[in-house]
C-alpha cells in the first residue's frame, strides 16, 4: 500500500491510498434493489466499509439541490476531504416529482406529501446561497448570481434541472390549471392537485380528453402516458367509461422510444380504446373555447376537448442555454459526454440530472445511477487523471397503466429492456405498483440525504 504526501497548497491533492478507488462495489444493484423490497428499508452509510478519501482544498460548486445536486453532494462528501462545498439554489421546498402523478390521481390525499424542506437535505458541511445562477464566465471559473453577486470554483457541477416552458404554447394560462379542463401534473405539488380536480369531474361529466406531450426532450417521457391510463382508469372504476373519449397526441409515430415497450403500450391501448394520434404537437389553446390546436406534418389542426392535459416544451434553464456551455438546440442542455459527464470543453465542469445533453435518462433514476459517476469522474479529475467511470444511460419509468397495475420499464442506450428482476417486464405486477407507492419516495428521500450506501446508487 503506497500513501502519497498531502501538499497544502490549493488544487494539489492526493490519494491517499493510491492502489485503490476511493470506495469498493461490493453488492450489484440487482442484490441491492431485492434486499430493499424485501426489507422495504434504505440501508445506513455507516454499514458500509470505510471510504478512502482524497484530500483536498478545491472548492466544489453545485448548482441545483434537487436530486441530482443533493445526491451528488453527499457522494463526494464520502469521496473527498478537506474541500469546501457551496450548493446554490434559490428554491426553499424540495419536490419529489415522481409523486406528482401519484397527487395527480387521487392515490396521494395531499400534495403536502411531495414536499420537504430542502436545509433538511443539505449536506451539514455545504454552503447554501439562496440565490439563482443567471450567467457563467467558465473561462474565469465564475458565475453571476440573480443579486449580482460573482462566485468563484475550482470545480463546478451543474444540476438546475429542466426548465418549463408553458409561455411557448400560446394561449395558455397555467394559473388556470383545474379550471375549465385543464391540467397538468408537470406544474406542481399544487398544479397536480388541481390536476386530480379537473380529472375528477371530466369523468364524472364525461366528454373528449385530450392529452399531450411536447416535441422536446423532457423529464419523465413517460408520466404524459401514465395520467392517460390513469385517467382512463378511473373512469373505469366509476363505471363511466362510455362516456368518456380519450386522444393521446404523440410528437412523432412513438408513444415510447424503446421499441419493445413501444409495441406493447400501442397493444394495450388498442385493447383500451384509448387512441393515439402522431406526429401532432400541441402549439396553441383556447381555454374559454376548449379548443387546442397541433402543429402536424399537414399543417395546423384544432381539437375541441372537455379536458385537456397540458405537457410543456423543455429546455435546460435560460442560464445554461444563453451560456457557452449549452448544446446547440433550442433546449440548449448542457454539452457533457455521454459516458463521463464530463463537460466536452470545460474539464473542470461536470453535469448531472435532467439538464444534461445525453440521448436519454431525465428521471431520478437516471440522477441516481449519474451520481456515482460524476462523483467519482470529479474526484479523478481533482487528483489530476483521467475521468474512467462510464454512464451506461440507465433509466427507470415505472409505467402505471391504473390503480394497482404497473409495468417496471428499465432501459439504457441501447433502448432494450435492461430488467433488474427476472420475469418479463411487459407483465404488470402488483409488487411494481407497492414499490411506485411506498418504497420509490423513501428510497429517494434516503439518496438526497446521503443515506444510500455508493453500490445502491449504480445503474
Ligand atoms: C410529473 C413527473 C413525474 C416524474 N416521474 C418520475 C418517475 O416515475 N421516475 C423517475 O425516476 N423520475 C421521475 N420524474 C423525473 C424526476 O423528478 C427528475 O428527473 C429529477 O428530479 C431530476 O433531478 P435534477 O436534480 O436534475 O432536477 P430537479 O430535481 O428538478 O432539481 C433542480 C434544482 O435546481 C434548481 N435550479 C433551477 N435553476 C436554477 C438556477 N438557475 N440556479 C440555481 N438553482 C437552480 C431548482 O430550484 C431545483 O431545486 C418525474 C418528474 C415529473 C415532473
Amino acid at each position: 500500500m503506497k500513501f502519497a504526501v498531502c501538499k497544502a497548497n490549493k488544487k494539489e491533492v492526493c490519494m491517499i491510498n493510491k492502489e485503490k478507488r476511493p470506495m469498493k462495489k461490493t453488492l450489484t444493484r440487482r442484490a441491492f434493489l431485492k434486499s430493499s423490497v424485501v426489507a422495504a428499508a434504505a440501508v445506513s452509510v455507516s454499514q458500509t466499509a470505510q471510504a478512502t478519501q482524497l484530500s483536498t482544498n478545491a472548492h466544489i460548486v453545485v448548482i441545483g439541490a434537487g436530486a441530482g445536486g443533493l445526491a451528488v453532494s453527499h457522494l463526494l462528501n464520502k469521496l473527498l476531504s478537506g474541500h469546501s462545498l457551496t450548493i446554490i439554489d434559490k428554491k426553499m421546498e424540495h419536490h419529489y416529482q415522481p409523486g406528482f402523478t401519484l397527487v395527480a390521481s387521487g392515490v396521494y390525499k395531499s400534495p403536502n406529501k411531495v414536499i420537504s424542506n430542502n436545509k433538511d437535505h443539505m449536506p451539514d458541511n455545504a454552503k447554501w446561497i439562496q440565490d439563482n445562477v443567471v450567467s457563467f464566465n467558465p473561462d474565469k471559473n465564475q458565475l453571476i448570481l440573480s443579486k449580482g453577486d460573482t462566485v468563484s470554483y475550482d470545480f463546478l457541477i451543474i444540476a438546475p434541472g429542466c426548465q418549463l416552458n408553458y409561455q411557448d404554447i400560446e394561449g395558455l394560462d397555467i394559473s388556470r390549471i383545474g379550471i375549465n379542463g385543464i391540467g397538468s401534473v408537470y406544474a406542481g405539488p399544487q398544479g397536480a392537485a388541481a390536476t386530480w380536480a379537473a380529472i375528477q369531474t371530466f369523468i364524472k361529466e364525461g366528454g373528449k380528453g385530450v392529452f399531450t406531450r411536447p416535441n422536446t426532450d423532457m423529464k419523465c417521457a413517460g408520466a404524459p402516458m401514465k395520467v392517460t391510463n390513469l385517467t382512463e382508469h378511473h373512469a373505469q372504476l366509476i363505471n363511466n367509461r362510455q362516456n368518456i373519449q380519450v386522444d393521446y397526441f404523440a410528437h412523432d409515430n412513438t408513444l415510447f422510444s424503446v421499441p419493445a415497450f413501444d409495441q406493447e403500450l400501442k397493444k394495450r391501448w388498442q385493447r383500451r380504446n384509448i387512441m393515439p394520434h402522431y406526429s401532432h404537437v400541441l402549439s396553441g389553446i383556447n381555454m374559454d373555447a376548449r379548443k387546442a390546436t397541433f402543429d402536424t406534418p399537414d399543417g395546423s389542426v384544432t381539437a375541441d376537448y372537455d379536458f385537456i392535459h397540458v405537457v410543456p416544451p423543455m429546455s435546460a434553464p435560460d442560464a445554461i442555454r444563453e451560456s457557452e456551455l449549452a448544446q446547440e438546440s433550442y433546449s440548449g442542455w448542457l454539452d457533457v459526454d455521454k459516458y463521463t459527464l464530463q463537460h466536452k470543453t470545460y474539464p473542470n465542469v461536470f453535469g448531472i440530472g435532467d439538464v444534461v445533453g445525453t440521448p436519454i435518462g431525465k428521471t431520478a433514476a437516471s440522477a441516481k445511477t449519474q451520481a456515482p459517476i460524476v462523483a467519482y469522474n470529479l474526484t479523478a479529475v481533482i487528483a489530476g487523471k483521467t475521468p474512467y467511470e462510464q454512464w451506461n444511460g440507465y433509466t427507470s419509468c415505472p409505467m402505471i397503466l391504473g390503480i394497482g397495475k404497473v409495468l417496471l420499464w428499465e432501459f439504457g442506450y441501447e433502448k432494450v429492456p435492461t430488467p433488474t428482476f427476472p420475469g418479463d417486464p411487459n407483465t404488470e405486477r402488483w409488487l411494481w405498483w407497492r414499490m411506485e407507492t411506498d418504497l420509490l419516495g423513501p428510497l429517494y428521500t434516503a439518496m438526497i440525504n446521503g443515506q444510500l450506501p455508493e453500490f445502491a446508487l449504480r445503474g
